[in-house]
């Protein structure tokens, strides 16, 4: 029985934020919903597109080095901020990962330079002389009341994150480094905009949550019908050994 509707992912600077398997995770949404015979549509908008806050279900922003993050920077906060503003405020999902996560929040500081963000989440990035914060990581995460789920992946970030004062982590590290190294979180969530440094690659690691995605981006009220997921499963499982959980 097909399920009703259409994901539309818009992918923010796919030619420029998209290290580290970003293609692959949008490639695995795809996959989800065709299988689930659900309509799907990519679109992306680049460097002086201007974004419509009404034709996606779901914003993808991926990783970047810190050379390609300082052009999207002034992009994000000077032309796409607004409409970035008003699709969370419809409930749209939007999703940064590593560079992107950075740029979500209010502020990512250079050495000698403060790049601004899209000031969705309650975040500053600072990017210090410390060495790089690398490695597989397993966070426990509780996107629904008393479920208690596990997301694993591969982190490499030089840049720190600090929540601020009202700001919910993503979820909590079992193993890695996290935002900071410090504190003991992970990501951020802002009811439907998430950041988290997770990629490596995130979705294919992590079926249940690409699945949450969709049915969260769709606004679905009951959850989507499960897949033969022994594969997925296997890669969750292998990435929760790596990382040693
Ligand atoms: N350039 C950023 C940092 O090093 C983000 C890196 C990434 O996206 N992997 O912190």
């Amino acid at each position: 029985m097909p399920e009703a509707g259409t994901l539309r992912i818009c992918a923010l600077y796919p030619d420029l934020m998209n290290i580290y398997a970003d293609r692959g995770n949008i490639l695995l949404l795809e996959r989800r919903c065709g299988w689930r015979g659900i309509g799907f549509e990519l679109s992306s908008a680049g460097l002086g597109d201007a974004l419509d806050p009404d034709a996606a279900d779901l914003y993808y922003i991926g990783g970047g080095q810190d050379r390609d993050q300082k052009l999207c920077a002034f992009d994000l906060s000077e032309v796409k901020r607004d409409a970035l503003h008003a699709a969370a405020a419809r409930g749209a999902v939007i999703l940064g990962v590593c560079g992107g996560y950075q740029l979500l929040g209010s502020a990512y500081q250079l050495r000698d330079e403060a790049l601004p963000g899209a000031g969705l989440l309650e975040i500053v990035t600072v990017r210090g002389d410390g060495t790089r914060l690398i490695g597989n990581v397993a966070i426990e995460v509780e996107l629904s009341p008393g479920d208690r789920r596990v997301l694993a992946g591969f982190e490499n970030h030089g840049g720190r994150t600090n929540l601020g004062p009202t700001a919910a982590p993503l979820g909590r590290v079992l193993s890695g480094h996290g935002n900071n190294g410090i504190d003991g979180y992970e990501g951020v969530r802002a009811g439907s905009v998430i950041g988290t440094y997770m990629h490596g690659p995130l979705l294919p690691k992590n079926a249940w949550f690409a699945d949450w995605l969709i049915e969260t981006a769709l606004g679905l009220e009951e959850p989507l019908a499960p897949l033969d997921d022994e594969l997925e499963a296997a890669a969750h499982a292998d990435a929760r050994r790596a990382a040693g959980v």
